[in-house]
């Protein structure tokens, strides 16, 4: 008999039905009563067993962590917490696990911090956390392509080695297949990168934007969902060096259709969770109101995590001009105080998290879109406005986070672009084909990044983004 997912098993009213079940034992109580979980759900079934009938070597290998196949019926179950258990009459175990060793890993049934997780991340996917972390994860990919589906949107693989080095999104990680130790020179001593694969210098990508854009002038609506790569030997929460981005791009959009669409787009996928993920989320917010109990008043969050998500559904983004953002800064407490790392002086600062989470936090309370920056601290590409001070950038903030998605209206004009480009010293032959687009029917477009990994830090309420990926990669380690 094929076995059944255990998320439907437990579905299902007791019917004293023949069924099957595999997976790995969370416990063992009593030589009767097996908690077995197979990943399908958060939700052990419980399996009980009359150990008089079972051989003892098979009782002594039903242990924690080992996997296992019961055979029996779906009965009423006499304990609390669910409905229907499984009543054993015939277990076989599949592949033991030695009690010795489960004791000095995290499948041992203790609290283990998260660092202790990391350090085992090939096992920590069996823990109730981490589970429920990626099932998570899985339904909000799947719903990122439901909705750009369902609106009219191709998606697009954008290169993952790339021959710009002009994304200007960050540090980026050298693609060679050059002897490191040895590599060919140049008369000047330089390394000759004619001898190389690509025969130039090629790099892991940090956006998939700017190929994005050529798609988007002729598939009209696109986005990519990809990893990509940034060397930013920045040890932060919310840092990655490897990360996924959602990069949709829209020919014919403005900034404000641009706001629109983030706005509507995170919306449909915070829902999307909470309407898929109820279990889950249920255990992520119990885990983070037992987590915050350890800090200080002043740090707990007043929400709960799914009135969180809630909140963010029911209110409007507020949308708030950079010039606006910096006068708050300007005369806020923290800043007048000194209590801001950076203090913002003067419009055209560059705002850290630290502004942001307070723009967000306590003083407008609610998620905020920032545009109209100045043009100096963003990107070439992005749309000069009249004032040819600042640029039709946007930035969305959300609360515990700082910066979740970061997006502009494009600059279509070939002149303007060009003066760009120039004065920020990126070369017109490497980035011909993004100049074309300018040339051949021009049109207003835009699009934004939004970083996958900081979205699902957000609707899991984990501290970590180490702890929202299978496995992270950052500074001083890419182990497994
Ligand atoms: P930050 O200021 O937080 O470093 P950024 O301005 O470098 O972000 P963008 O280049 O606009 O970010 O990238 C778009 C989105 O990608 C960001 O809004 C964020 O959600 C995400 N992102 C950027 N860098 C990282 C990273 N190193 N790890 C995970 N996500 C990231
Ligand atoms: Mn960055």
């Amino acid at each position: 008999m094929k076995a059944t997912a255990i998320a439907h098993l437990l579905q299902q009213e007791p019917s004293l039905i023949d069924v099957t079940a595999r997976g790995w034992v969370r416990a063992f109580r009593s030589n009767r009563f097996i908690a077995l979980n197979d990943g399908s759900t958060l939700h052990n079934i419980q399996c009980v067993i009359d150990f008089e009938n079972f051989d003892e070597e098979v009782l002594n290998n039903i242990t924690v962590g080992a996997a296992i196949e019961v055979k029996g019926t779906l009965v009423e179950s006499q304990g609390q917490g669910q409905k229907v258990e499984i009543q054993v009459s015939d277990v076989e175990v599949l592949g033991k696990a030695d009690p010795e060793d489960v004791k000095l890993t995290i499948l041992s049934p203790k609290r283990h911090t998260m660092e202790k997780l990391r350090e085992q991340a090939h096992l920590r996917v069996r823990t109730n956390t981490f589970g429920a972390v990626m099932r998570v994860r899985s339904k909000l990919s799947f719903a990122i392509h439901d909705y750009f589906q369902q609106n009219g949107f191709y998606y697009m693989h954008t290169p993952i080695i790339t021959g710009s080095d002009a994304e200007g999104a960050g540090e980026m990680f050298k693609v060679t297949n050059l002897d490191g130790k040895n590599p060919p020179l140049n008369e000047d001593g330089t390394i000759n990168y004619k001898e190389d694969f690509f025969e130039k210098e090629t790099n892991l990508t940090v956006s998939g934007q700017l190929e994005a854009e050529t798609f988007a002038m002729g598939l009209g609506k696109v986005y990519t969902f990809g990893p990509t790569f940034r060397a930013e030997n920045s040890n932060t929460s919310r840092h990655l060096a490897e990360f996924w981005m959602i990069e949709p791009e829209v020919a014919f959009n403005d900034l404000a259709d641009n706001m629109d669409l983030a706005e509507d787009f995170i919306k449909y996928v915070v829902n999307y969770a909470l309407e898929h993920c109820a279990d889950d989320l249920e255990f992520l917010e119990n885990r983070l109101l037992q987590e915050e109990k350890s800090k200080p008043q002043a740090e707990r969050s007043d929400m709960a995590l799914r009135d969180k998500l809630k909140f963010v559904l029911e209110n409007n983004f507020k949308r708030v001009s950079y010039t606006e953002a910096i006068d708050i800064l300007k005369n806020s407490k923290p800043n007048k105080k000194k209590k801001f790392k950076y203090l913002i002086e003067e419009w055209g600062a560059d705002l850290q998290s630290e502004h942001e989470r307070f723009l967000v936090e306590k003083h407008f309370k609610c998620p905020v879109i920032l545009f109209d920056y100045p043009a100096k601290i963003k990107a070439f590409y992005m749309r000069l406005n009249d004032d040819e001070k600042t640029v039709r950038a946007m930035d969305v903030l959300f609360p515990g986070i700082g910066e979740i998605v970061g997006g502009s209206q494009r600059e279509e004009r070939y002149d303007v672009l060009k003066e760009k480009m120039a004065a920020m010293d990126i070369s017109e032959e490497e980035l011909y084909w993004y100049l074309d687009l300018r040339k051949f029917g021009t049109c207003v477009h835009s699009g934004f990044g939004l970083g996958f990994e900081r979205l699902v830090l957000f609707v899991t309420g984990m501290g970590n983004i180490r702890d929202v990926i299978p496995y992270p990669r950052t500074p001083g380690n890419a182990s497994f």
